[in-house]
């Protein structure tokens, strides 16, 4: 193999570039979507429901609620919350931004906490320093897929009197101390995109154990109506209440037979996902350039993302400067996340600028995120070590 950089014009380790993360979908998913496309339910049908039942299910959780995003399984949570002007919501502010921005579409103002140096996930003890008399909710985001401390969330959040959502856009087939993700708080939050566990093309989901916020939920997805048209053409009935602002976030039954499909695979996807990242933990054990998150025991991470953060001291090139070297090298490597409150749109509406969360905005600057998705191939992940030997020794 060529030592020359590709991004200096040598040889690139792969002549494909390899994305960071992308579905799988086979032909039992294609077949079932054009099953819904031959019948007369295209959307609020039956493969909704069935959708949520198995959901429901995976995840441990009494109820699920599709939507059509992560996004809008977030905005629904704040809204089953009633969240509202005079509430405050805490969030890490290592995470999408769509987290954050969740609490200002009902009005709230997110308070941004931060994270632990080695796992980047929420620092507990952090955000109990946030807490103020407004504070109504944490949302904790199992960041790359491993989930929070729910039990010391869950202590804090009953001794403070707030409820607990999990952002699990990251974790879907994870689980906390036995206990699958989608169980672990009061809502949870899950994102069928491409590059998640499972795909819905676009989608989402709430799920819960409590009827009274699965309800709420469920009506803001429909413009806050009580019932939905196939309620309706089932009980031959036309009439219908609007009891509150709601939205059309439904997800369609061609999304939902796909879903169903993708979430029969769950198991293995995730297996093969922890399997790829072992893999690397080994190749990585010995590269002083780069260290993986830590991981915690009695905890089963998902990998939605592997996360290194890279060690700039060992290295005479800066983050941006590996990634384009990287991607030179044909490996789509990816960043996750500036942190929210650095982004132009927060500092100017709410005012908040660096230094408020150090610790994630010290790793900021390290991130890098490997590829990683269920289809990729040994030879693949191969790919990806060899970049990474390469480039952090050219740049060492
Ligand atoms: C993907 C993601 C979302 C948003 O999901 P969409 O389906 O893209 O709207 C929210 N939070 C986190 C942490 C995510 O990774």
């Amino acid at each position: 193999m060529s030592r020359e950089l590709a991004i200096e014009g040598g040889a690139p380790v792969r002549t494909a570039m390899l994305p960071y993360g992308r579905q799988s979908i086979d032909d039992a998913d294609i077949a079932a979507v054009t099953e819904v496309l031959r019948g007369d339910w295209l959307t609020t049908g039956p493969k909704v429901a069935e959708f949520e039942v198995a959901l429901a299910r995976a995840t441990g959780a009494t109820h699920a609620v599709a939507v059509n995003s992560g996004t809008a399984a977030l905005h629904a949570a704040m809204h089953a919350l009633e969240v509202g002007p005079r509430d405050e919501v805490i969030v890490p502010s290592l995470t999408f931004a769509a987290t954050a921005n969740a609490v200002l579409y009902t009005g709230g103002t997110p308070v941004f906490a931060d994270v632990e140096a080695d796992t980047l996930l929420l620092d507990v003890d952090d955000a109990a320093t946030r807490i103020t008399p407004r504070t109504k909710a944490i949302v904790a985001v199992d960041y790359a897929g491993q989930p929070c401390d729910y039990r010391a969330l869950r202590d804090l959040c009953d001794d403070k009197d707030l409820r607990l959502v999990s952002d699990a856009c990251h974790s879907l087939g994870g689980s906390f101390e036995g206990r699958p993700v989608g169980s672990l708080a009061d809502l949870s939050c899950f994102s069928f995109h491409p590059v998640k566990h499972i795909t819905t093309g676009e989608g989402g989901a709430v799920t819960t154990a409590d009827a009274t916020l699965a309800q709420r939920a469920r009506m803001f997805r429909n413009h806050g109506i009580t019932t939905d048209h196939r309620q309706r053409t089932e009980r031959g009935a036309y009439d219908y209440d609007m009891v509150e602002l709601g939205y059309n976030y439904r997800l369609t039954d061609l999304q939902c037979a796909l879903g169903l499909g993708q979430l029969a695979k769950l198991g293995p996807f995730v297996d093969r996902r922890r399997a790829l990242a072992a893999g690397y933990d080994r190749a990585f054990a010995d590269l002083s350039a780069a260290r993986p998150l830590a991981t915690r025991p009695s905890r089963t991470h998902a990998y939605h993302l592997y996360v290194v953060q890279l060690t700039l001291e060992r290295l005479r090139a800066d983050r941006a400067k590996v990634f384009a070297a990287l991607r030179a090298e044909n490996i789509g490597v990816n960043v996750h996340y500036r942190p929210v409150h650095l982004h132009p749109y927060y500092r100017e509406r709410l005012g908040t600028k660096p230094g408020m969360t150090p610790v994630a905005e010290a790793a900021y600057p390290r991130l890098l995120s490997l590829p990683m998705f269920a289809t990729m191939t040994d030879g693949d992940a191969d790919d990806v070590v060899a970049a990474m030997g390469k480039v952090t020794e050219a740049y060492a």
